[in-house]
């Protein structure tokens, strides 16, 4: 009966010596004796010598076992390393300081991709502060072996958490494994970026020859003099930002201007006039109609709104650029200032929004990202550790993403 308890736990070097149950509680324990079959002592070094000195005797959690908790309870030795004088044996089944094994560890990471920390906490009987600890270090580990390699493009944004904190966030747009988010730091000055290119190392730094970003001077003047000759392509998105602001701008011209009767229209239909006409369905739709009805250059302006985007459909520049003077000739006497302001921030940066007729780069990828990101952070109510909150987001704009429980007890049984 014990041999088939040492088979199925399946560590090597140990059997199960005795099988204990006690209640907990309302939980059912199983506490597994386990002891040596050889007279062998590892090192963290490595070093392999037959005598120990007894430490202490240790507990920890396995996986849990049919309805009952586990543990296995074991004699952890000391040692005379010739290389690092007296040191704690290392175990293959345990980190040096955690109180689980590292089959369960692998289970909490596992978990923590798709639940709360605090649902793993009570799944598991482990308190949350252990949950964070297990998880920050595994994602550590992770985020330290990630390959690299193959990245030519990259994206950059920021995003603002809780007020003046800001954040920038880099993405690989064509690694190996699909866009995927590489690197979060803090700031988004030209020296905040510093860490990230020591980060990067040079040699990779040499490949990119594409990057995405909205025009901000930090991100492009760090960019321009770390990989000289980069072409850089501004997002879509924030161009469009810019414009929608411009329209709103529109809205609240007339709103000062308008009669009462119209005034009652256009209040309350910022939404609809920002929104995708696409996307304006049913009661909206006659709303926002009415309300074009009633002003001329709101009119006008939602209109050009929604033809911009065109400007991304093309794939040659001439093209482009012939749409791009109709569109701003169709603006000449209709006197919307805050247009005629955002016609100049694009014709400064029209080649960078051009760049996208030649290089189709996937631009959603990294507006996602930041949604993702907020997401991330409002499920967790605001983290208090920086360094963690960081590394989750990394983990779920990145393959590391995937949940996959059961590669748990193969990940570590050597
Ligand atoms: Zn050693």
């Amino acid at each position: 009966m014990i041999d088939y308890f040492t088979r199925l736990l399946g560590i090597q070097g140990f059997v199960v010596d005795a099988v204990t149950q006690v209640k907990h509680g309302l939980f059912s324990c199983v506490i597994l004796d386990i002891k040596r079959v050889q007279q062998k002592f590892v090192c963290e070094c490595g070093h392999i010598s037959c005598e120990g000195i007894k430490y202490r005797e240790r507990k920890i959690q396995h996986l849990s076992f049919w309805q009952h908790r586990c543990y296995l309870r074991f004699m952890q030795f000391r040692i005379q390393c010739p290389r690092c004088g007296l040191k704690v044996e290392a175990l293959p089944f345990i980190h040096r300081y955690s109180r689980v094994s590292v089959m369960l560890g692998n289970l909490v990471y596992e978990l923590c991709k798709v639940m709360t920390n605090k649902s793993v906490g009570i799944f598991q009987g482990l308190d949350d502060g252990t949950i964070k600890a297990i998880d920050k270090d595994k994602l550590l580990e992770k985020q330290a072996n990630r390959s690299l390699d193959g990245i030519t493009a990259l994206g950059v944004d920021e995003i603002f958490v809780g007020g003046k904190n800001c954040l920038h966030m880099v993405s690989a747009l064509d690694g190996p494994r699909g866009p995927e988010l590489i690197y979060i730091g803090k700031g988004r000055k030209e020296k905040n970026l510093k860490k990230f290119w020591k980060w990067f190392g040079p040699k990779r730094t040499k490949l990119i020859t594409i990057a995405v970003m909205d025009m901000w001077k930090g991100f492009i003047n760090s960019f321009r003099t770390n990989c000289p000759g980069i072409v850089i392509l501004y997002d879509k998105f924030h161009v469009i930002t810019h414009l929608l602001d411009a329209l709103n701008k529109v809205r609240q011209h007339e709103l000062r201007c308008l009669s009462k009767r119209l005034k009652g229209l256009l209040t309350g239909k910022k939404f609809i006039l920002l929104s995708r006409l696409a996307h304006v369905r049913g009661n909206a739709r006659v709303a926002l109609n009415e309300l074009l009805c009633a002003s001329p250059r709101l009119r006008k302006a939602h209109l050009l709104k929604e033809s911009f985007s065109h400007l991304w459909s093309y794939k040659s520049k001439t093209c482009a650029k012939r749409f791009w003077r109709l569109w701003k000739d169709s603006l000449k006497w209709a006197r919307l200032e805050s247009y005629e302001r955002f016609v100049r921030m694009v014709d400064k940066h029209l080649d960078g929004i051009l760049a996208y007729c030649d290089h189709k780069l996937p631009l959603g990828f990294v507006e996602s990202t930041n949604l993702k990101a907020k997401n991330i952070i409002r499920r967790a109510y605001g983290y208090r550790d920086d360094e963690y909150m960081k590394l989750k987001i990394i983990q779920a704009c990145s393959s590391l993403r995937f949940f996959q429980p059961w590669t748990v007890a193969f990940n570590n049984s050597e």
